[in-house]
């Protein structure tokens, strides 16, 4: 059974980024918290739970996402039309000439618009 389009491509490079962005800040916001208020830490404790934090909630959330965005789009990455087109765009699994998403079964021009890289 085939999992609808829509649901196929989860994340792009561009999402991933935004996301890891949003939680940093989070992240960093948590830290700066935790430096003001909780008084008996000191700064190299501090240091320590900020880098942890930083792992657990930003690169590791990255790697996972990234991981997946490249199993999820190996396919349209590696075989279908668009993937050969110079207007493709693999960071967000793009088509720049007409701004839509492709995936391995759809090719939003079909087959008109294509030209060689
Ligand atoms: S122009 Fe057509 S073939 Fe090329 S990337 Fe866009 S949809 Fe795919």
């Amino acid at each position: 059974m085939s999992v609808p389009a829509e649901r196929r491509y989860r994340n792009t490079v561009g999402s991933i980024v935004s996301w890891a962005l949003f939680r940093l800040a989070i992240v960093i916001g948590v830290s700066l918290v935790v430096v003001e208020y909780v008084g008996w830490i000191d700064y190299s404790t501090w240091a320590i739970i900020t880098l942890i934090m930083i792992y657990a909630g930003v690169i590791h959330p990255m790697q996972v996402q990234y991981r997946i965005y490249n199993e999820e789009t190996r396919t349209v990455m590696e075989g279908t039309l668009c993937s050969t087109c110079k207007y493709f765009e693999p960071t967000g699994v793009l088509c720049s000439r007409l701004d839509e998403h492709v995936s391995e079964d759809t090719i939003p021009c079909e087959g008109e618009l294509w030209e060689p890289k």
